[in-house]
């Protein structure tokens, strides 16, 4: 599969059969969060009814064209969580798990991740419910055009950027941006990021997430003044996040333990080979058929005996069932809301320093925010000034996050989100209300 490839890798993490589905609501789970952090800043009452409600939600109907000649009829979803400071901004899935909850959460989390690395964004999220690992490339084209039509109105530089997420990737980001730009009788290409590199995309951006994930990663260990050589990683999701995050921490000199995809994971105490992981899975071979490594559930993966663990997977896999069980040191949430409110208050308990998902995996539309601002000023940066900038705000959001939490002797969750909440009502404080 080429990276021009619409269709979602097969190595996107997917529940397998002994993964536990948390019934979980992952919009309570945020909100449960943000209402933490509100008292703690004691957040006047009429911002606080703001701040727990979207701005907008779209649902929009999205007939697409079957290769057999019939119709199918899609759900699609937009929201635009706050958009105070700046345009919203935030991924676009494509998944059967798809629900509005779901992606109210989704942008709710991106308006508190863009706050905490201080971006100019506000925060959205998209999503369409299907399964585009039965659809044809031409099939995913009509489905992201007539969605894209769908949401038009939200959508601008100015207004609204979506980005990949879940099952999209950068083909997906052209078509969204060519569908626009013909509405718009014009190239806009600052209306989406994560784009192919010849029309607009910046450089790094792929890598970024998982870039992110290392290097707070490494700043937790320098935190905790463990040694970075011979850390032991395990990896939960090996899709854009997982496979780059393991790739750089072993880069580092962390030593990765254990991948999974959606078929299960793959252990070896001693290290995996990921040169040779890299190569079955060029492949579009699932983990389940490496022979080279002990086979293990995702489930087994998230309590094996490792420093580090990083879900970068779907929402609501460490829960109060098995967080009990964790014995990783450092929790790296590449995934967006990969733990339960129930399972945090265990973690807590246990001591595990977690690096809430609203921290670490920003790196991701922070290099987003590179792009938006390469194209609106039409010139270009190299690989080198792309990832320096990201080390620059990931290690500064780090230090911001940890030293909050310290001071209101909270978890970094917490710390996280009071430095988002206080920055997005600082603003709302200051434009005021328009009654
Ligand atoms: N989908 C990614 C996320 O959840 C990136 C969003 C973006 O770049 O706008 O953070």
């Amino acid at each position: 599969m080429t990276s021009t490839d619409p269709r979602p890798s097969q190595n996107v993490m997917r529940p397998d059969k002994d993964h536990f589905l948390a019934a979980e609501n992952p919009f309570e789970e945020m909100m449960s969060r943000f209402d933490d952090a509100a008292k703690r800043l004691d957040l006047e009452p009429g911002l606080y009814q703001i701040l727990r409600m979207p701005e907008k939600q779209i649902i929009v109907s999205v007939p697409v064209l079957r290769d057999n000649g019939t119709v199918e009829v899609f759900t699609g979803y937009r929201v635009i969580y706050n958009t105070s400071r700046g345009p919203a901004k935030g991924g676009i899935r494509f998944d059967m798990q798809v629900t509005l909850d779901e992606v109210k959460a989704l942008a709710g989390w991106m308006t508190w991740k863009c706050a905490v690395v201080n971006l100019p964004f506000g925060g959205a999220k998209g999503g369409v419910i299907c399964d585009p690992t039965t659809m044809s490339n031409g099939e995913i084209e009509r489905l992201t055009r007539r969605y894209t039509t769908g949401i038009i109105e939200t959508l601008g530089p100015d207004s609204d950027v979506p980005a990949p997420d879940v099952n999209t990737n950068e083909r997906v980001m052209a078509w969204v941006m060519d569908t626009y730009s013909m509405h718009k009788r014009h190239t806009v290409t600052a209306v989406v990021t994560g784009k192919p590199i010849a029309m607009g995309g910046s450089l790094g951006r792929r890598e970024a997430t998982g870039r992110g994930c290392m290097i707070v990663t490494r700043e937790a260990l320098k935190k905790l003044k463990l040694p970075l050589k011979g850390t032991r990683v395990a990896v939960q999701g090996f899709g854009n996040v997982g496979s780059v995050a393991a790739d750089l921490m072993s880069r580092e000199g962390m030593v990765v333990v254990a991948v999974s995809d959606k078929s299960g994971g793959i252990y070896n105490p001693k290290g995996l080979d990921l040169a040779d992981v890299f190569r079955h899975t060029a492949q579009k071979k699932l983990l389940n058929t490496y022979a080279r490594a002990q086979q293990i559930s995702n489930s087994e993966l998230l309590t094996l005996d490792c420093d580090v663990l990083v879900p970068a997977a779907l929402e609501n896999v460490i829960t109060d069932e098995n967080a009990g069980q964790i014995k990783a040191r450092i929790i790296c949430e590449g995934a967006n809301g990969p733990t339960t409110a129930e399972a945090d208050k265990i973690l807590n308990q246990k001591g595990i320093f977690v690096i809430p998902d609203i921290l670490a995996n920003a790196g991701g539309v922070t290099v987003s925010y590179f792009e938006w601002v390469q194209d609106r000023g039409g010139y270009f940066w190299d690989e080198e000034t792309v990832n320096n900038r990201l080390e620059k705000i990931m290690v500064h959001s780090f230090d911001e996050v940890t030293a909050m939490a310290e001071r209101h002797q909270a978890d970094n969750r917490v710390g996280a989100y009071m430095l988002a909440i206080d920055r997005v009502a600082a603003v709302h404080r200051l434009r005021g209300m328009y009654a």
